[in-house]
């Protein structure tokens, strides 16, 4: 039998109450999915807010390292996804990918024991734990600065995994320099050599958006994220994690013009007017995207019925390290 959303709402409202589940929910989920939940935010704040609830059961709305996350900072809560969707860029890197980067250093006569790597928070538990043995930590794009400041202080090199465009970004905004691997340039040359890996919806700013929105509302203002390429970044007013974005958008006046660079859904409920998205197509994250109220009614159906499906699940070892990854950037 098919519902109506409003008829599932009910249902889902009803249910996780009675069930004592927690819905959790990322800012780029769909409207009528963020409608339900509990708790809203970016990544990182999704993992810390659950850690104080007192709900065993977590019913996650967001990608696969997000989930996994809650679970690592709170391995007693059990965390169920209504999709086990992933991040395209988490994917882009796993354990032999890092092994790979680090001999690629070694070919270039950098040590093991000169290198520093970090992990962007968009990655799985077990690439987070290979960095925590290597001495390393978690940013996320909110503190990434302050990350590879304190990083540096260490005089090694930074391994930066796996998004390029951050580290790249946020070697330009220290004048540090930067490399990819694989570009041509040599690493020895590099204070921040950064894996090639990519979130493919910021890749779809480019320049020729900003110009187009210079030239059609002077005075508008480009606010972008971190994850976008180098080049829209330089060429934008304002850089900001998701929650920067959201706490500089929400502070302009009204009648400001802001053309952002950043995930369809969350830009599209921050302000009813003077808010455009810097793109000609719609910047949906496609596996974000997958989640449906009727997905989240059939997990509570299967809590209901004792039976939980999507259940995270995380290696011992991988969650001990990539906890101590996560402290670690947390500490600072
Ligand atoms: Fe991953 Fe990009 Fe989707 Fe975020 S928007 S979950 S980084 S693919």
């Amino acid at each position: 039998m098919k519902f109506t959303n409003d008829e599932l709402k009910d249902k889902i409202i009803e249910m996780k109450k009675r069930l004592h589940v927690t819905i959790v929910a990322h800012y780029y989920q769909r409207d009528e999915v963020f409608d339900i939940a509990d708790i809203t935010g970016d990544s990182l704040e999704l993992a810390r807010k659950t850690q104080d609830d007192d709900n065993e059961f977590v019913l996650f709305c967001g990608v696969g390292f997000m989930g996994q996350s809650v679970k690592v900072l709170t391995p007693s809560k059990r965390v169920v996804m209504p999709k086990i969707a992933c991040c395209a860029m988490a994917r882009m890197i796993d354990t032999l990918y890092f092994d790979e980067s680090v001999e690629f250093l070694q070919k270039h006569d950098i040590k093991p024991e000169d290198v520093l790597p970090i992990t962007y928070i968009n990655s799985n538990a077990d690439v987070k734990a290979k960095v925590a043995k290597m001495g390393g930590m978690v940013c996320t794009s909110a503190n990434a600065k302050t990350i590879i400041t304190k990083a540096l202080q260490e005089g090694k090199k930074i391994l930066f995994v796996p998004d390029r465009c951050l580290g790249q970004n946020i070697a330009n905004m220290m004048g540090l320099k930067s490399c990819v691997i694989g570009d041509g340039t040599d690493p020895r040359e590099a204070d921040i050599i950064c894996y090639d890996g990519f979130c493919s919806v910021h890749q779809l700013f480019s320049v020729d958006d900003i110009a187009f929105y210079r030239k059609k509302y002077p005075g508008i203002l480009i606010a972008v994220h971190p994850e976008c390429d180098p080049a829209i970044c330089q060429a934008a007013d304002f850089v900001g994690s998701t929650s920067q974005l959201i706490n500089y958008i929400k502070a302009l006046p009204a009648d400001q013009k802001v053309a952002v660079g950043t995930e369809f859904n969350m830009v599209n409920r921050l302000r009813e007017k003077n808010t455009y998205i810097l793109s000609s197509t719609k910047p949906e994250c496609p596996t974000m995207n997958e989640t449906t109220l009727e997905d989240v009614y059939l997990t509570l159906k299967a809590i209901e019925d004792k039976n939980p499906i999507n259940e995270i699940f995380v290696d011992e070892d991988v969650q001990k390290w990539a906890k101590i990854a996560l402290d670690r950037m947390m500490a600072l």
